[in-house]
């Protein structure tokens, strides 16, 4: 029996697709071998590698301009890659939304100055600030953010105002959840372990023009993305059966009707759950409404004691992973693109019996 698994990563993949790796398992289309056991210079993985770029760049839109990287090392890595590959001047400025941007921003000072050009430490990180007007230093070699948090579950309905300089990305929690305008980034970056498969794989979108020779000259051959670049992935061994899978979650996307019905999708499930707490008398929502994202939602009862039995009884009943992040508490329900409607419709149904229990 399958479970409701809200976990915040890895996280809940799509049943179809578990299916279909479980019946090429033994024997890939023929070539009598697992995909774990095959070649990644063979003309099959080779294919599966090369359709899988097809169709993240069908799905996302991807301008002939940028390239796409399937990376190792989880999107942690990218904290360093990123000022190696990127400051040029320096210098560059972070916009400060919860542990995953400030993780970032603290790797980079090892490789030249981060400026802290906004911040939402003051409220526990429970809001998106306003990024409309920030001071951020004429010589900064780009803006990074965390789009979507996947602890505090704030997520940016509005890019920063970048003021020219280039927009760098961490979207690992809202990969593929909605349509994106690909230009408006210099560099799209995420972990694929929440929305688009099996830990391991990080996949890179960038700009060509970003992609240089002249990168700080301490970076290591494997995180210079030209390195990458020039080999589509391919200069040393890629995580093969992890961008396999991903491959196939890139397919089930194009079934459901591609990032906007996965959009729509992941609203009318978020929106069951954040009604439902917006009325409830015992659990609520701990993130301001206009920030709230449509992948993690954070809530809690207000005693500890009580979220723990939630939690408790949730997980007995088949709603699992449902406890908050170690730094915050509560409860947080992931509910990524593969969480089906039901598996919220029945989540709520729970919390209400528990907020009538418990009342
Ligand atoms: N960025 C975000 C937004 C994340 O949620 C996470 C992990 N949950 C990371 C970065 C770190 O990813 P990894 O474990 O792949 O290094």
């Amino acid at each position: 029996m399958r479970v409701y698994n809200f976990s915040a990563g890895p996280a809940v993949l799509p049943e179809e697709v578990l299916k279909e790796a479980a019946d090429e398992m033994l024997d890939y289309k023929g070539t009598g071998m697992s995909v774990m056991e095959m070649s990644h210079r063979s003309k099959a993985y080779d294919a599966i590698i090369k359709e899988a770029e097809k169709d993240i760049r069908d799905l996302m839109n991807i301008p002939d301009n940028y390239k796409v990287l399937f990376l190792q090392g989880g999107a942690s890595q990218q904290f360093a890659a990123v000022p190696m590959n990127l400051m040029k001047n320096g210098k560059a400025a972070y916009i400060i939304t919860g542990q995953w941007a400030k993780k970032a921003y603290q790797e980079a000072q090892k490789y030249g100055e981060a400026v802290a050009v906004a911040s939402s430490a003051d409220k526990t990180f429970s809001y998106i600030p306003d990024c409309s007007d920030l001071d951020i230093p004429e010589d900064a070699d780009y803006v990074y953010i965390c789009e979507n948090n996947t602890i505090y579950g704030t997520k940016f309905w509005q890019l920063p105002n970048t003021k020219g300089k280039d927009l760098v990305a961490d979207v690992s929690s809202c990969f593929l959840s909605e349509p994106v305008d690909v230009t408006k980034y210099g560099v799209i970056y995420g972990g694929v372990q929440k929305n688009v498969g099996p830990a391991g794989v990080v996949i890179a979108i960038i700009r060509e023009d970003l992609i240089r020779d002249d990168v700080n000259p301490a970076t290591p051959t494997m995180l210079k993305w030209k390195t990458q670049a020039d080999a589509d992935s391919l200069y040393n061994t890629p995580p093969c059966y992890g961008i396999y899978i991903c491959g196939k979650v890139f397919k089930w996307i194009k079934k459901m009707g591609g990032l906007e019905a996965m959009k729509a999708h992941n609203e009318k499930k978020a929106k069951i759950l954040y009604d439902f707490l917006d009325q409830s008398k015992l659990f609520k929502g701990t993130v301001e409404k206009k920030d709230r994202s449509l992948m993690n939602v954070p809530f809690v009862t207000g005693n500890e004691e009580l979220d723990a039995k939630f939690v408790k009884e949730a997980t007995a009943a088949g709603f699992v992973n449902l406890k908050g992040h170690r730094t915050v508490g509560g409860m947080r329900a992931s509910i990524y693109n593969a969480m089906p409607i039901e598996g919220v419709e029945k989540l709520v149904e729970f919390m209400k019996k528990f907020e009538a229990e418990n009342a």
